[in-house]
């Protein structure tokens, strides 16, 4: 593939590996892969989505990074986060609802429900959408709780803090277990991934400031 083309060293790695940044997001800055862009998602961009040339990984004009270019037709391949909408569905009690995941990654740890967005669907109708298809319950999504990154996953996460207003809890293949839990009661060591651990952390500063949850 036309990645290990690329220079060994591209200008600015040595930088962003000497951050403190770079050190929470491991993976994320593979010089294999070319600049910033994960390994696993290299491997799926080898030809032109237009022509079906092969891709090279260079300096392009009036490109300020490396980009993947067709030398065929000029197309260039721009490589994105993709959105994940996820919701906090909180109960009259004020309790938030999470899911027990059926399915890999975080198989049997705790997560709020989302998912990828569509392309032809706002952010809140794809919460509405997530929220409905992983849990059951019908969600009306209020403020932004927070947008976290995971460039290792190449994904932005948004968390909106929803209201219920209808639906029942429901299992399914994908949520083994669906279950409100009390700001204090979060099980932390077993919620799946980092976002969801900061996402729930700030919900929790939101309602319950007192409670200090130790999660970085
Ligand atoms: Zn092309």
């Amino acid at each position: 593939m036309s990645h290990g083309q690329r220079n060994p060293a591209p200008h600015g790695l040595s930088d962003l590996r000497a951050s403190g940044d770079v050190d929470a997001h491991p993976g994320a800055f593979d010089p294999r892969a070319g600049r910033g862009v994960p390994t696993w998602l290299a491997a799926s961009l080898n030809f032109c989505s237009r022509c079906g040339a092969a891709l090279r990984l260079g300096p392009l004009p009036a490109e300020d990074r490396d980009r993947l270019g067709c030398d065929r037709c000029g197309h260039i391949t721009y490589v994105n986060p993709r959105l994940v909408v996820t919701t906090l569905p909180v109960t009259d009690t004020g309790e938030v609802m999470l899911l027990r995941r059926g399915i890999e990654p975080g198989l049997g740890m705790w997560a709020q429900p989302g998912g990828f967005m569509e392309i032809d669907e706002t952010v809140q109708e794809g919460a509405i959408r997530e929220t409905l298809e992983e849990t059951g319950l019908v969600v009306q999504p209020g403020a932004v709780v927070g947008l976290y990154t995971r460039p290792e996953a190449a994904i932005v996460v948004i968390a909106f803090e929803a209201r219920i207003v209808g639906g029942t809890p429901t299992v399914t293949p994908e949520a083994l277990e669906v279950r409100p839990f009390a700001p204090e009661a979060i099980p932390w060591p077993e919620i799946a991934f980092r976002t969801s651990l900061w996402a729930i952390r700030d919900w929790v500063r939101r309602v319950r400031p007192d409670l200090e949850p130790d999660i970085r």
